[in-house]
């Protein structure tokens, strides 16, 4: 897996203080897509132990309140399996700090993948240009959706985290 970058202390992409990795690579190609420049998934730089120690490094700080990962897109089949064992990991080593996952795809469709056990919240769905709404909180479009994970997983409907 290729990624983008890693950022401290963004207070965009979920709640609270996160760190965020950018992924690369997106096959969803929305229109109007903020961040083209993540879709070639040779973009960036190779995900090695070394980004992984920066972002464990990083999640020990006590002002973040977790990890965010986007992109690009982190549930491509060509990122998943790196995703996942990073989420799985960062569950292991920090408990306390939450895991939100950006996807384009609906809840729907990954609802039964394996790093559904180890995140807080997925915002899923494709950008939508014509459903565009700044007001939202965490997401570009009024068809995303915010969902507890875990929640959802229990009472096997989705159960929304922040309308
Ligand atoms: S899923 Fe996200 S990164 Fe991919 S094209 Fe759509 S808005 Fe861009």
């Amino acid at each position: 897996m290729n990624y983008i970058r890693i950022d401290s202390d963004d207070l965009l992409n979920g709640e609270g203080i996160r760190v965020v990795l950018w992924v690369s690579g997106c096959e969803r190609h929305c229109r109007n897509c903020h961040n083209p420049e993540t879709w070639n998934c040779n973009a960036g730089q190779l995900f090695t132990e070394k980004a992984e120690k920066e972002i464990y490094k990083k999640l020990k700080q006590k002002h973040i309140s977790g990890i965010t990962l986007t992109g690009g897109h982190p549930l491509e089949p060509y990122n998943l399996m790196e995703c996942t064992a990073l989420c799985k990991n960062i569950k292991k080593l920090f408990p306390k700090k939450d895991i939100w996952v950006y996807t384009g795809f609906t809840w729907e469709e990954v609802k039964n993948l394996e790093i559904m056990q180890y995140i807080d919240v997925l915002v899923d769905g494709e950008y939508n240009d014509e459903l565009r709404n700044i007001q939202l909180k965490y997401r570009g479009s009024a068809n995303q959706r915010i969902i507890d994970v875990q929640a959802s997983l229990k009472e096997k409907r989705i159960i929304i985290y922040i309308d």
